[in-house]
């Protein structure tokens, strides 16, 4: 007695066909036409597509950031992602100056094990390799536990920043293990010297969080990381990359033949400084991440890069703060107002209505961007990514035709705001299974808070240019 999901488009990276799918308990039985529904609890899914579940690979839930912590713990931000149709996760835990990695592992563990709604795993960020690089030995024993990749920041000095030498001897340690380094990119102590000599000029709105930030700087440290994982034979992963310079760096590094990947990020396909900064009063904090929102017409070469396969994933960077408590910490100072925005719950339908709508990609690669490449990628394939004999049953039925107005007033993620307000799109999840589970039906969370595993990953694939 299973459950089958009768009558859809059934999606891979590689094909559309029509087919039924029989789920047996936390798992994909067969992927067929016509299977005989005797015995079997049936959902219509006539007219819909059945995709792999999303897979969101950069989220920061509970995270302390700036003098408070991200607005979504791991229950709001896993119930959110699954209403959106995103059924796997993949969150930050944070090494702290001074403390080992083994520590910071601990700590995500009790924030998000008996909360979270959703299957989820956890990149380290790296920031201090210890007394001696004794904690680099951290590394193994975090691939050990299903840790297979490791997050740097170029950028935030003093805070999360590591020099070119700690980047050098990571990599040299990754390279070794056949882990993966995720890079956020950007020239950190460049910038802090662009943001005094700003707010030495008395200029402190928000829209200037954005102008200390040039895209010279985002793409010249992805050169510089590029060149060391070119050194050391590591693979490198470049996260939310924003603009067209960086956006040529990755691909420079993919037709060296070198194990260069990259993502971007839902708010840099769709937002733009024209479009939606220079408002009144306090109103673009609200648009205050990192990198910043680029130039319209980055987002023409960003669905460009994923549609030839320079950048392989998108994203969300999903960084939840309010505006009216946390934003605010900024009034007077763009360099208070906490970085982030809230964007997981949104992702799989902004992706499809302005990727695949709109012409901007096919169907299959719209599937492969959201699902099976980051599964490939951070070590989760063929159990998530994919329909399949033996997959993990994490499926959406999706409707093509189900028009939905993104809007705070309705919607899961715990900000007053949305960054997307007011967006119309065509294409949303109908039900959401999770393990074989029913989590979402018709907009609505039917699972159970906690339900969540935590995804000890294997070692990714290089998805090579
Ligand atoms: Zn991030």
């Amino acid at each position: 007695m299973g459950t089958l999901i009768k009558g859809g488009k059934v999606v891979s990276s590689t094909s559309t066909t029509l087919a039924d799918v029989l789920i047996e308990g936390e798992t994909i039985a067969r992927v067929a036409p016509g299977i005989d529904a005797v015995g079997h609890t049936v959902v219509d899914a006539t007219g819909m597509l059945v995709l792999p579940g999303g897979i969101d690979v950069h989220t920061h839930l509970d995270m302390p950031f700036g003098g408070t912590t991200s607005a979504d713990d791991y229950e709001w931000g896993t119930r959110a992602a699954a209403i959106g149709g995103t059924t796997t996760l993949i969150d930050f835990a944070l090494q702290s100056m001074g403390r080992p990695m083994t520590e910071a592992f601990t700590t995500w563990r009790t924030k998000s094990d008996g909360k979270a709604c959703i299957d989820y795993g956890l990149h380290m960020a790296v920031t201090d390799l210890g007394p001696n690089d004794a904690w680099l030995d951290d590394v193994n024993a975090m691939v050990a536990e299903g840790i297979s990749s490791f997050k740097i920041f170029m950028a935030y000095p003093n805070v999360l920043m590591v020099n070119d030498a700690t980047i050098f001897k990571l990599m040299q340690r990754t390279a070794k293990l056949g882990a993966l380094v995720c890079v956020h990119a950007e020239n950190g102590t460049v910038i802090d010297v662009v943001v005094q000599q700003i707010l030495a000029a008395g200029n402190t709105g928000p829209l200037y969080h954005a102008l200390s930030r040039p895209v010279e700087t985002e793409a010249e440290a992805v050169h510089r990381v590029v060149t060391i994982a070119e050194l050391t034979g590591a693979s490198v992963y470049i996260v939310h990359v924003s603009c067209e310079e960086s956006m040529r760096e990755v691909k420079a590094g993919r037709e060296r033949g070198l194990p260069v990947m990259g993502e971007t990020c839902t708010q840099y396909l769709v937002l733009s400084i024209e479009d939606d900064m220079g408002k009144p009063g306090f109103e673009d904090a609200k648009y205050v991440f990192t990198p910043p929102l680029r130039k319209k017409k980055n987002q023409a070469t960003l669905w460009e890069a994923l549609k030839n396969d320079v950048l392989q994933v998108i994203s969300t960077d999903h960084c939840p703060f309010r505006f009216a408590d946390q934003k605010t910490l900024g009034l007077g100072d763009f360099t208070k107002i906490p970085n982030g925005g809230p964007g997981v719950e949104n992702r799989m339908q902004l992706a499809y209505h302005h990727g695949v709508n709109e012409g901007r990609m096919s169907l299959e690669r719209f599937v492969e961007v959201t699902a099976e490449a980051p599964a490939k990628i951070f070590g989760m394939y063929p159990r998530k990514g994919i329909l399949a004999f033996g997959s993990d049953a994490d499926i959406l039925i999706w409707d093509p035709e189900a028009k939905y107005r993104i809007t705070a007033a309705t919607q899961n993620m715990h900000t007053d705001y949305s960054i997307f307000e007011g967006f119309e799109v065509k294409g949303n999840a109908r039900q959401v299974y999770s393990r074989g589970e029913c989590i979402v039906d018709g907009g609505k969370f039917t699972g159970r808070v906690g339900r969540g595993q935590y995804l000890r990953r294997g070692l990714g694939e290089v998805l090579a240019g």
